[in-house]
């Protein structure tokens, strides 16, 4: 995971220090070196200049891709439902939801009995998060909700 230092780091997008309570947005390693994006990976933006980025879009199709074939290749892993907007994985070991958000490559994990409070009050403070969990209520609700959910996990068995 990227590394954040206090008064020293740059934003990879705009160049500025990143203050300590500015919104930061960072991924891990997940391109290969000769990615034309591969310098955004594993370091740390702003939240607003990622969210504005012109690049986006493709960066974050890309860490969706990568999560994508590492699910598959994960056996505690189950691929649940996918939207547009979101990939939604259970995660055997951890008895959690993984819930990757697409359009802003932000994955979060949300305890199955977790999942109704997580999804009415975020407990990630980040606004530009926030702002995605509504695509996240609507595609879930679209989807058949929690119980949905656990009607596909009692598939599994
Ligand atoms: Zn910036």
């Amino acid at each position: 995971m990227a590394i954040f230092l206090r008064g020293k780091t740059r934003c990879a997008i705009c160049d500025r220090l990143i203050e300590d309570n500015d919104e930061r947005f960072s991924t891990s390693t997940f391109l290969e070196k000769t990615h034309p994006l591969w310098r955004y990976a594993d370091d740390t933006m702003h939240a607003s200049c990622y969210m504005g980025w012109d690049r986006r879009a493709e960066f974050a199709s890309e860490y969706c891709d990568s999560e994508r074939r590492w699910f598959a290749g994960h056996p505690d892993c189950s691929l649940l439902m996918e939207t547009a907007n979101i990939l939604v994985v259970y995660g055997s070991r951890s008895v959690a939801v993984m819930i990757l958000l697409k359009l802003i490559a932000v994955l979060v994990d949300v305890g199955l009995d977790d999942l109704d409070d997580w999804l009415s009050m975020p407990a990630d403070g980040q606004r530009f998060v926030q702002a995605e969990l509504d695509r996240v209520r609507a595609d879930l609700d679209l989807l058949g909700g929690k119980d949905h959910i656990l009607d596909l996990l009692r598939s599994l068995g």
